[in-house]
């Protein structure tokens, strides 16, 4: 179990604190399967990834992204992106 922080950046780096509220959340649809690698063991490459907006209640507003679900290989949809560039 892991528990996550969610505090508005604008207003930590200002040293303010604020209540935050989540907004929109959309996730990726793209088509993937799993597959087996060298070692034989089962990757995950899963390049979905979630998208939720929060609001703070100084009226920031942020988007965080994470992956649907990493795998434990490390290997994550987000440190592909600018890749393509
Ligand atoms: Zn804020
Ligand atoms: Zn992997």
């Amino acid at each position: 179990m892991s528990s996550t922080i969610i505090q508005c950046p604008q207003c930590r780096d200002a040293g303010q604190t604020s209540e935050v509220r989540r907004g929109i959340s959309t996730t990726t649809t793209e088509y993937w399967e799993p597959y087996f690698g060298e070692d034989g063991k089962k990757h995950h490459h899963n390049p979905n990834v979630a998208t939720t907006l929060y609001k703070c209640s100084e009226g920031h507003q942020w988007a965080i992204t994470v992956p649907v679900r990493p795998c434990r290989c490390g290997w994550s949809p987000l440190s592909e992106e600018g890749s393509d560039e």
